[in-house]
């Protein structure tokens, strides 16, 4: 019986993990020359910990997150985000103590979404999380950091920019968009109208078409910001300038969490059609808090692999392999032997090969170096081993010189 993969679950096959490494390799080496060091935390948490840290009001917490009880002992659930294990931790660890921190993660997450095209049910994350400092450069930083990234990849996305205000503006503010949209019920669709005493700032997100009027015409709160929180905006606003990171501020973008304040931002990508963001970020000063930690600012993003890879497709970034350099192939039981002992030294070396066990026709295992990518080919058998001596052939030029087997190293090092 063939059991298929879950759905909204996907396998990365090797043909294309080139770019997944590359993703990875990036961003340690870039998150590293801001500070950013990384933490790894469990996919498993306790349930409660989305539930506050990410909010019982989202759909997020209370539509999608896959939860189970653990042999009746206790209510745990797979990560849907990254954000609130890691904020677990760190007042786990007593991370706080040592000052302002700046952690990264990457890894998988899960959420019971209808799957489409950028939206999967398992999909990966690459995160970074700063704390400890609510000053508005920081901020900036980030999200250049971010912008960096997305260059060295050869990435275009767009960046939008928001504050979402604080406990000072936004009470005031959120009663006047329900009202606003209270009022405006009638044209708005279901979800809009499911989530208008639920979580208002969210239905400023909403998508659907023939929202958008509404929308367009709400209240918005970057025109009624406090002192503050317009400060803050003005400051972060500044520190991309002075980084020459070019950005759109976009009123309606939101980030539907009561400990969200301030700076919201996003990257999206033309590449990618309907789901086009390919990283979040907000600041959440109140969330270490929230958690039981001291209170403690912070601010993250969180970009989607998945969509980061089907824009490095797009872009026809081309994923490598690693072809071996030589591949063996065995005239005979004593060529076999001495090919397995051959690779193995030359794998010593640092030099990829490899060799086909099953032995066979010459003329297969030629194909097959062809089919592998390798660049040279080295013929063994019992004469081969009996004088020491092979003919390295190389595969593109189909050009043939005489090697020593002990100098094989040393011959494919210097060609
Ligand atoms: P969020 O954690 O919802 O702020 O999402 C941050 C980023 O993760 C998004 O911009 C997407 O790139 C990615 N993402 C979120 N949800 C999914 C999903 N279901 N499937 C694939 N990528 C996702």
């Amino acid at each position: 019986m063939k059991i298929p993969g879950v759905k909204g679950m996907n396998d990365v096959l090797p043909a294309d993990i080139s770019r997944w490494h590359e993703m990875e390799s990036v961003a340690r080496d870039v998150f590293a020359l801001y500070g950013y060091r990384e933490v790894r935390t469990p996919a498993v948490e306790h349930a409660q910990l989305f539930a506050r840290g990410v909010g019982e009001a989202t759909d997020i917490v209370n539509k999608e997150m896959y939860v189970f009880e653990d042999k009746g002992e206790e209510l745990l659930a797979l990560r849907p985000e990254g954000t609130a294990g890691v904020v677990r931790a760190f007042i786990e660890h007593g991370a706080y103590v040592e000052g302002p921190q700046k952690w990264f993660y990457v890894g998988p997450m899960f959420r019971r979404e209808r799957p489409q095209k950028g939206r999967y049910r398992q999909f990966h994350q690459i995160g970074c999380e700063a704390f400890g400092i609510a000053e508005p450069f920081l901020d900036a930083e980030q999200i250049a950091l971010l912008a960096d990234y997305f260059g060295r990849l050869g990435v275009r996305a767009e960046l939008k920019l928001n504050s979402v205000g604080d406990q000072n503006c936004r009470p005031a503010y959120l009663a006047d968009l329900k009202a606003y949209l209270t009022g405006r019920k009638a044209e708005l669709c279901p979800d809009c109208n499911d989530r208008i005493e639920r979580n208002p700032l969210r239905v400023l997100d909403c998508k659907v078409e023939s929202c958008q009027p509404v929308l367009n015409a709400a209240p918005r709160l970057l025109d009624r910001l406090c002192e503050g929180c317009r400060t803050h905006l003005d400051q972060v606003k500044a520190g991309l300038d002075a980084l020459g990171v070019a950005y759109r501020v976009d009123p309606r973008l939101v980030r539907g969490l009561d400990y969200y304040v301030r700076t919201a931002y996003e990257f999206t990508s033309d590449a990618l059609g309907s789901q086009s963001a390919v990283a979040g970020g907000g600041r959440y000063d109140r969330l270490v808090e929230t958690l039981g930690g001291p209170p403690t600012p912070g601010i993250g993003f969180a970009l989607g692999q998945e969509r980061l890879a089907m824009i490095l497709e797009k872009n026809g970034r081309a994923a490598t392999v690693r072809a071996p350099e030589v591949f063996f192939v065995t005239a005979d039981a004593e060529g076999a032997l001495e090919a397995l002992r051959r690779a193995a030294e030359l794998r010593q070396a640092g030099i990829a090969c490899d060799l086909d066990p099953r032995g066979g026709k010459m003329r297969a295992q030629f194909k097959q170096a062809e089919r592998v990518g390798a660049r040279h080919a080295v013929v063994l058998g019992g004469n081969e081993v009996r004088t020491g001596q092979a003919k390295l052939k190389d595969l593109q030029t189909r050009e043939e010189k005489p090697v020593a087997l002990a100098e094989l190293a040393s011959a494919l090092r210097r060609p």
